[in-house]
């Protein structure tokens, strides 16, 4: 059994995701003593969040990192098709941003968080607890001093001048804490789900396939990631009828062969998101802030979930290194943070409402799955909107760039 059940240090984050582990890097590089704390012992997750944007690659360029980061196997996506009418409408293109890699990386999101905590640890000022499930929060005179976690030796507590929830979608730390989280209800669910690549398959990199829509194909290399658009609630009903039900109505809207679905054996092959938007109220209390999906859940709509993550944790890390650093850290320098946030986060979840209810108005009989959504339709008649499309995916409504040390 470990000797130390008791930590200090200055901020502590709970959560090893995009945000949390960019947040814990870039304070560890600004001087602050960190700990990160994660639930899972290892970053093996699929089906997670694996689109790098434009946004966050320059993030890796401001940092120096770039040239190590792309040697990591991803494949590129210079721009975002979908299908309409039988022909490839380009839907985002990034080619004219104002940033030096204009494309969505896609990368696992475990080789993502294994390059962060790499470099992460270069800085002794920087720890990370893998197998550490945040429990409680501790306070004092009505401010949070620290967490408790569970670890296999048995209950860690660690005090710290700031806790940062970076915990995502269920996140802990803002329910211990009591802070209120506004839903928009999407009733919608992805069921993803992993077929091989072959000759002769679509060439795009991410689209709606097949004439319905419904459908999402991303490219990944070696094998295409499916995601398969269903009414929230459905997915019970669709296990109950069986793997080969299911198969059927994936080869309605799938643009593959139909021989491909035998590929998933059973429901042990796909993985449910339940789609889902909403956001905190407040994103902080005294002595903590929450950031990432645990502040604001979006949908999957643009694939902007890790970017906006990263956003925030560059954002936290530029107007709390200082105070942090400095022991003065007020309540002040946390309602900056959600202030310069708060907007770009309400902007794209107002967006992404738009977008579905665009999609929900035209497709009011879910069975029949008929055509594009409006805000495709629009695209594909003014191309020119792709670039717009491409800005808002790719660089969001306000990009955040890395402080010098
Ligand atoms: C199936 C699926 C597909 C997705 N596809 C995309 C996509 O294509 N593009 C995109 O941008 N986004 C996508 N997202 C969303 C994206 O993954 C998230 O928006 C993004 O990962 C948010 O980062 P985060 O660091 O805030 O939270 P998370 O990535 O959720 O990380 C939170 C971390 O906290 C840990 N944790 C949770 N509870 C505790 C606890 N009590 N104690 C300690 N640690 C804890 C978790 O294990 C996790 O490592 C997808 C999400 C899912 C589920």
């Amino acid at each position: 059994m470990s000797e130390i059940r008791e930590i200090e240090t200055t901020c502590v984050i709970a959560g090893a995701g995009p945000a949390g582990l960019m947040l814990g890097f870039l304070l560890a590089r600004q001087g602050v003593d960190v700990v990160v704390v994660e639930k899972h012992g290892d970053f093996l997750r699929d089906f997670r969040g694996d689109t790098i944007h434009p946004s966050t690659l320059e993030v890796m360029s401001e940092l120096g990192l770039i040239d190590e980061f792309l040697k990591l196997p991803h494949t590129r996506a210079p721009k975002l098709s979908a299908e309409m009418g039988g022909r490839t409408v380009t839907i985002a293109d990034f080619s004219r941003l104002p940033v030096k890699n204009r494309f969505i990386a896609f990368m696992p999101q475990w080789d993502f968080l294994s390059f962060l905590a790499s470099q992460a640890r270069r800085y002794p000022n920087f720890r990370l607890i893998m197998q550490a499930k945040v429990t409680g929060l501790l306070e004092e005179q009505g401010k949070i001093a620290g967490l408790v976690a569970e670890t296999p030796e048995g209950n860690l507590t660690i005090h710290a001048r700031l806790v940062a929830g970076a915990d995502g979608r269920n996140s802990v730390v803002r329910e211990k804490a009591g802070l209120t989280v506004e839903s928009f209800g999407v009733p919608s669910e992805v069921v993803w789900m992993r077929l091989s690549k072959q000759p002769g398959d679509p060439n795009e990199v991410v689209g709606h396939g097949g004439p319905r829509q419904g459908f999402v194909l991303i490219d990944r290399g070696d094998y295409w990631q499916c995601g398969y658009v269903i009414r929230k609630g459905t997915f019970a009903e669709i296990r109950e009828k069986g793997i080969e039900a299911f198969r059927h109505m994936v080869i309605e809207v799938s643009p593959l062969p139909a021989d491909r679905m035998l590929e998933i054996r059973s429901f042990d092959d796909t993985s449910l998101l339940a789609v889902r938007i909403d956001r905190l109220k407040q994103w902080w209390r005294p002595g903590l802030i929450c950031i990432g999906d645990a502040a604001h859940a979006m949908s999957p709509i643009g694939g902007v979930g890790v970017n906006l993550a990263v956003q925030d944790a560059v954002a936290t890390a530029n107007i709390l290194a200082a105070p942090l650093r400095e022991s003065r850290l007020s309540d002040a320098d946390l309602a900056a943070v959600e202030r310069r946030r708060s907007f770009p986060t309400k902007a794209t979840q107002k967006l992404q409402l738009m977008m579905r209810s665009s999609r929900r108005a035209d497709q009011a009989d879910e069975g029949k799955r008929k055509g594009p959504p409006a805000f495709i339709r629009g695209i594909a008649r003014f191309p020119a909107l792709a670039h717009l499309a491409g800005r808002l995916i790719g660089l969001g409504f306000r990009m955040e760039h890395v402080r010098p040390r």
